[in-house]
């Protein structure tokens, strides 16, 4: 499995998956649908599948152009906001591309119809790849539009946090530097968060992506994947993990990002 990333808009990342033994390739968000075929071309690949995340419009919204230019396309997600959707999915839906197994993962919160997708190949050498979209960011999690805490704790620590800790994250954002200023506010004695934050602010730097992360990384110096920690729970003054995640939700939301 190889994995391309293309930035997109401001600070989207949409994803190229290819499998490597079919030339069959998947997009995850393809927002701008002529880069997308651009890379298409370029590798030589046959693009088959759209995997959308959420209907909002910094992912869904090259859905449409997308499949004008390349009629055919199956277009996967979980929500009948999503445009030229047309195999709406759910939670433990799994497909093919190519080779690669494809697993969807309900993630409802930051839109009632989220999904993520783990993507592996089995017998294969590589770790799966889970594609989060705006539920699970690098050292953060998107805001509680359509859902609530106890919804964001089940997908964090129960859904995502259960998959294998080598699975790599894939995200819909580059938003990690500013992530982990907050999450250095609520853990200012965690070393991991600040040696992260100083690795982020060297690859901001020289413009490289902070993506992809793993799952075993994610529960060191994300505080969303960390309400379990007494330390996290101290800052909320809380002692029950969806309380604090709901908590310092409310915290972030308001949260002013200091310069450094
Ligand atoms: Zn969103
Ligand atoms: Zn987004």
């Amino acid at each position: 499995m190889k994995v391309e990333l293309l930035p997109a808009l401001t600070d989207n990342y949409m994803y190229l998956i290819i499998d490597k033994d079919t030339r069959e390739a998947a997009i995850v968000d393809p927002v701008q649908p002529q880069k997308v075929v651009e890379t298409v071309r370029k590798y030589g690949v046959k693009l088959t599948t759209v995997l959308t995340t959420h209907h909002h419009w910094d992912h869904a919204g090259g859905n449409e152009k997308l499949v004008k230019l390349e009629p055919g396309l199956k277009v996967y997600g979980g929500d009948d906001r999503i445009g030229a959707l047309t195999h709406k999915v759910t939670h433990l839906f799994t497909l093919q591309v190519g080779s690669l197994h494809v697993k969807c993962l309900s993630t409802p919160c930051h839109t009632s119809g989220h999904i993520c997708y783990l993507v592996s190949k089995p017998g294969g050498p590589d770790p799966p790849a889970v594609f989060t979209g705006d539920t699970l960011f690098v050292a953060g999690c998107g805001k509680f539009y359509e859902g609530t805490a106890e919804e964001m704790y089940r997908a964090l620590l129960e859904v995502l946090g259960r998959l294998p800790p080598d699975t790599k994250v894939y995200c819909g954002h580059e938003y990690t530097i500013s992530n982990l200023k907050f999450a250095r506010h609520v853990e200012p004695s965690n070393t991991t968060v600040l040696e992260k934050l100083a690795w982020a602010k060297e690859k901001y730097a020289t413009g490289e992506p902070t993506v992809p992360s793993t799952i075993a990384e994610e529960f060191t110096y994300n505080p969303f994947m960390r309400v379990r920690e007494k330390t996290v729970q101290q800052h909320a003054g809380q002692t029950d993990p969806v309380a604090t995640m709901r908590y310092i939700r409310r915290e972030k939301d308001q949260f002013k990002v200091p310069p450094d």
